[in-house]
């Protein structure tokens, strides 16, 4: 039995939750309003396979509805309960909040293990979970709109989509029903990717402030500083492989399912993917040191740790122990509460997780607005641009001849400038807009007012103040 008494998570939230708004001026009521789920809706349902009838349980869970429509993913994991989703709707209605996604917050779940049933298995039953929802409104393009979470992607998502069309044949906006689906059905270049890339891009706007920096004892820039990743799913994967080559940064420990791989020089994140996917995990992988005890390379020195998989990782066991500077919650809630203040007093600084993993939210309402709008991003200005750019390229021709050798353009100028943006370098480009801008106004927050201790304060009093604000527009 656990020695230590640990809130569960939807209280874990609730308590820094809390936290903030202590230090906060909202009316009498308003904290209780903001804080509660409104509704939680459970279903079970068969399914006939394998010659038995299956029954399942699944969720779909609404935090705030101060916008709509409400958003959140859909977990397929064995340990999907009720205040499990719960905490990430209302970690979600905090994200949005945040990043000025017009969204609030939704989370659902399917207690399942995907890696049990065969693909036309989970076709049946993703169809039928969606029907369920569908038919409760808990998904419709302008009241729920839900996404990839872990054990799910963009087919589970095309399922949903082509689900919902079959029900409402006629609505012209049937795709924005859910977001992550892949370009063919849909979706929008960048998604996949989008959460992992928003750590990186989070990072990156942290070491470009050398006063936060130092608060975590850290300085210079990303390069060559050693991070320990724990999960190498779709977040963890895509954050380590953009940090190690794009910024320089080194792997230095990689925790899985099954164990730990680590290497001071760096992992080859790309290649320990590819050992993953044919093996089933990393023991066995010939180029880093494998360690059975997975667990204790999350507490190995490193400068950041970004815990990249399931909710309370990090925990009053462990908290102690962990000896990174600087962790970046990619995974949503894998610190607790009372691990979070073990973690400040020990001076480690948190990018917390409503702001760190809001990449993924981030994208999925630029699909959103994309189905709404029927069109590719970009397709109207692209070559019109383009055709910009040449003009003032041509005059520079002009004068590279007139000033023969005593100028000439750079030899990839004319070629980079010319080139138009795409859906991906523009979704790129508004996710990093997001994240700075969201980072920005965490940190005036936290710098510039008296009683905001960490970034997470912060994060939680800045969204809570957008939230407040739209209930008051709407006379509560
Ligand atoms: N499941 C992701 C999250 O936790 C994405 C949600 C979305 O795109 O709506 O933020």
């Amino acid at each position: 039995m656990n020695p230590i008494a640990e809130p569960s998570f939807r209280e874990s939230v609730d308590l820094m939750f809390k936290r903030a708004v202590s230090v906060m001026d909202l009316p009498p009521g308003l904290e209780e309003k903001i804080r509660v789920c409104n509704s939680t809706y459970t279903v079970r349902f068969g399914v006939r396979l394998r010659g038995q009838i299956h029954t399942f349980t699944g969720y779909r869970s609404v935090h705030s509805e101060h916008m709509e429509p409400v958003k959140g993913g859909i977990r397929y994991a064995l340990g999907v309960n009720q205040d499990e989703v719960e905490a990430l709707a209302a970690l979600m209605t905090y994200k949005c909040a945040l990043v000025e996604a017009p969204f609030g917050g939704s989370k659902g779940g399917l207690r399942i293990d995907p890696r049990q049933y065969e693909e036309h298995e989970l076709e049946r039953i993703t169809r039928r979970f969606a029907y369920e929802l569908v038919k409760r409104d808990l998904i419709n393009p302008s009241q729920n709109v839900p996404a990839p979470d872990m054990g799910t992607g963009e087919r589970e998502m095309a399922w949903i989509a082509d689900q919902y069309r079959r029900m409402f044949t006629t609505d012209i906006n049937a795709h924005a029903c859910v977001t992550g689906k892949p370009i063919y059905a849909g979706g929008i270049e960048g998604r996949v990717e989008a959460t992992g890339r928003g750590v990186q891009y989070a990072l990156q706007e942290f070491f470009r402030h050398p006063e936060d920096l130092a608060v975590a004892g850290l300085s210079g820039q990303l390069e060559g500083k050693r991070i320990v990743v724990q999960g190498l799913g779709n977040v963890g994967y895509h954050a380590a492989l953009f940090l190690s080559t794009e910024d320089g940064a080194l792997i230095t420990g990689i925790v899985e399912r099954d164990g730990a791989l680590v290497d001071d020089r760096g992992i080859d994140v790309q290649a320990v993917r590819s050992w993953i996917e044919t093996h089933g995990g990393v023991a066995g992988y010939p180029h880093a040191t494998y360690v059975a005890e997975g667990a204790a390379v999350l507490e190995k020195e490193c400068d950041i740790l970004i815990p990249a998989a399931l909710e309370g990782v990090i925990t009053l066991q462990n908290a102690d122990r962990i000896r990174a500077n600087l962790i970046i919650e990619a995974a949503n809630g894998p610190i607790t509460a009372g691990a979070d203040d073990v973690l400040r007093n020990k001076g480690v600084v948190i990018i917390p997780d409503l702001y760190a993993n809001a990449g993924g939210v981030t994208v999925s309402y630029f699909e959103w607005v994309k189905n709404l709008s029927q069109i590719r991003l970009g397709r109207m200005q692209r070559r019109q641009e383009e055709a910009r750019h040449a003009l003032l390229v041509q005059e520079l021709e002009r004068l590279d001849r007139y000033l023969g050798d005593a100028w000439s353009m750079t030899p990839s100028f004319k070629e980079r400038y010319l080139k138009g943006a795409d859906e991906l370098e523009l979704v790129r480009s508004g996710l990093d807009d997001t994240m700075r801008t969201a980072y920005q106004k965490m940190r005036e927050v936290w710098h510039g007012r008296s009683n905001v201790p960490d970034l997470r304060v912060a994060g939680y009093i800045v969204a809570v103040e957008r939230v407040a604000m739209s209930y008051r527009d709407k006379g509560l």
